[in-house]
């Protein structure tokens, strides 16, 4: 049995980090919030405080957004930095997450309940490479000509900067999201005002930070931690903002997309998921069990692409039921600080109380339940990786968004019915199959209604491949060329020559 222990040895930048003054990022420096409210951050993996946070109101989203529209006015050190300079300062935001790649790790976990080895190898990794990424684009980032029919006349297109971009993230990958929405809207010229979850400020906060000392201006990265309903609708509502990109739940996201239409703002929304995956009787049953197991129960299942409705040919349904439970045994639960650890805790009680709803609420609507894994004592918001297997489709458990390590296993007969079944879901975030057929993998790729298939594997993400969802689960793209477009006006330049 493992315990959470709460005295750990951090990195030291770590426990600096921890021990700061509570502060907003606004105009290249650390800030209160002029309420002087604040609130703890809670460890997931104990439940312990390790650090508080200030809280913005409307007014430091006000200073924000004021700082970053200084920061776009045409004389600007921003606005005349070349493209080569700015994808440089990208870049540098790049390195300096590499150089400091450990204790980025360290701070997910503390705040986000993160396992240290994952945090390391994906938030860390890919955070990086997004700025990397989107370091090469603002040189490459052009209009066109165009051959319009008028004798004597010239137009050319020129791409522009939108303006103060706003962006609202949810607290599943703190610091990965961050550089998501950040890069792309700097790479595309257009300042930042950034409201990251209140319940994982830390990561955003010390990047803005690293930022500025890679060259960013003061006000064009502004960071403003807060609560959705204070904080976030104040940007959403802020005139001076001229887009959104949001990621989070498809309530909020519904609601922000209807108060930013007031003002006609661009707005991205990437949203939440019932993600069908399907497995064929001609699979690599190992590969495709492993890879399923890993896809639920990789951060506790709180990710938005999580593969949580698992359709199994019938033939095999039995023995994918078993293997996953026994995939999910071999987890090692625990703090993610602890070595060994695979499987950490959710973000809060809240979310350990929505999740037991979701499950007990299943069982008594005659689902069968399999929990494995032994969670540890000590503390923190635990739940285990959950099997459900005997439910129908129209169950709440088969419909809805549970954001927890729980798997509904269907059993299906073929790939019409499959195809079928996947797509009466409200949400289209991700999809995929699992196969040994060609014919098989071309026929589903076409009929899945999803912004993402994967194919005999699952969960990869890269800056230069294009994220979002269909349906309900937003619109939009994050990463790749698409999200740039995003942060983006076209405008047509006529010149008569007479
Ligand atoms: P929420 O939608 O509750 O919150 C997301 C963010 O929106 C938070 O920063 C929150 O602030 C803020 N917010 C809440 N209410 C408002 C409001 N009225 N106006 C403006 N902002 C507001 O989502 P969760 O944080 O609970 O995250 C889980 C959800 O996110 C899941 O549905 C998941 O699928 C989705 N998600 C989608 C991803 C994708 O790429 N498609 C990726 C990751 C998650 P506060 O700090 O108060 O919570």
């Amino acid at each position: 049995m493992s315990t959470t222990t709460p005295a750990r040895d951090l990195a030291p930048v770590v426990a600096s980090r921890l021990a700061a003054e509570p502060h907003l990022f606004i105009d290249g420096e650390r800030r209160e919030a002029r309420s002087g409210r604040t609130r703890p951050v809670l460890d997931p993996g104990t439940g312990e405080p390790i650090a508080t946070t200030a809280c913005a109101g409307a007014a430091d989203v006000d200073d924000a957004v004021a700082a970053a529209a200084r920061a776009f006015d045409p004389a600007s050190e921003w606005r005349r930095m070349t493209p080569l300079e700015r994808g440089r300062v990208l870049t540098r935001i790049g390195e300096a997450i590499y150089a400091r790649a450990d204790s980025f790790a360290e701070l997910e976990v503390l705040d986000a309940g993160k396992v240290r080895g994952a945090a390391r190898a994906i938030d860390v990794e890919f955070a990086a490479r997004t700025f990397l990424y989107y370091g090469g684009w603002p040189s490459k980032i052009q209009g066109t000509t165009v051959p319009v029919s008028h004798p004597g006349i010239h137009v050319r297109t020129e791409r522009e900067p939108v303006g103060v971009a706003g962006a609202i993230t949810a607290w599943n990958f703190p610091l990965l999201l961050c550089a998501w929405k950040m890069a792309p809207a700097l790479a595309a010229g257009c300042p930042v005002v950034f409201k990251p979850s209140e319940e994982t400020p830390l990561s955003a906060l010390w990047l803005a930070e690293l930022a500025v000392e890679a060259g960013l201006p003061p006000g064009v990265l502004n960071v403003v931690p807060g609560y959705g309903d204070e904080a976030g609708q104040a940007l959403v509502a802020h005139a001076g903002v001229r887009k959104l990109s949001f990621t989070g739940s498809t309530a909020v996201g519904r609601r922000i997309a209807r108060d930013a239409s007031d003002l006609l703002k661009r707005v991205t929304l990437e949203l939440g998921g019932k993600s069908a995956n399907i497995i064929f009787g001609d699979a690599d049953l190992d590969a495709a069990v492993a890879g399923s197991a890993g896809g639920i129960f990789w951060h506790s299942g709180q990710t938005c692409s999580a593969p949580s409705r698992l359709f199994v040919q019938r033939d095999i349904h039995d023995e994918v039921v078993d293997k996953l439970l026994a995939e999910a045994a071999a987890l090692s639960i625990g703090h993610g600080l602890d070595a060994g650890v695979d499987f950490g805790p959710l973000v809060n009680e809240r979310q350990v109380e929505r999740v037991r709803g979701y499950v007990d609420r299943a069982a008594t609507d005659g689902a069968k339940v399999h929990q494995a894994g032994e969670l540890p004592t000590g503390g923190g918001f635990f739940y285990p990786p959950t099997v459900i297997a005997g439910a129908t489709d129209d169950m709440e458990c088969a419909r809805e968004e549970i954001f927890g390590p729980v798997v509904v296993v269907l059993p299906f007969d073929d790939a019409e019915e499959a195809a079928r079944r996947a797509n009466a879901s409200d949400y289209g975030l991700a999809a995929g199959l699992w196969t040994g057929s060609v014919a098989t993998e071309h026929a589903m790729t076409r009929a899945l209604r999803a912004g993402t298939v994967y194919v005999n594997g699952w969960g990869l993400t890269d800056p230069a491949a294009p994220f979002g969802g269909f349906a309900q689960s937003g619109y939009g793209r994050d990463l790749g060329p698409d999200s740039l477009d995003g942060y983006l006006e076209t405008k047509s330049v006529w010149t008569f020559h007479g």
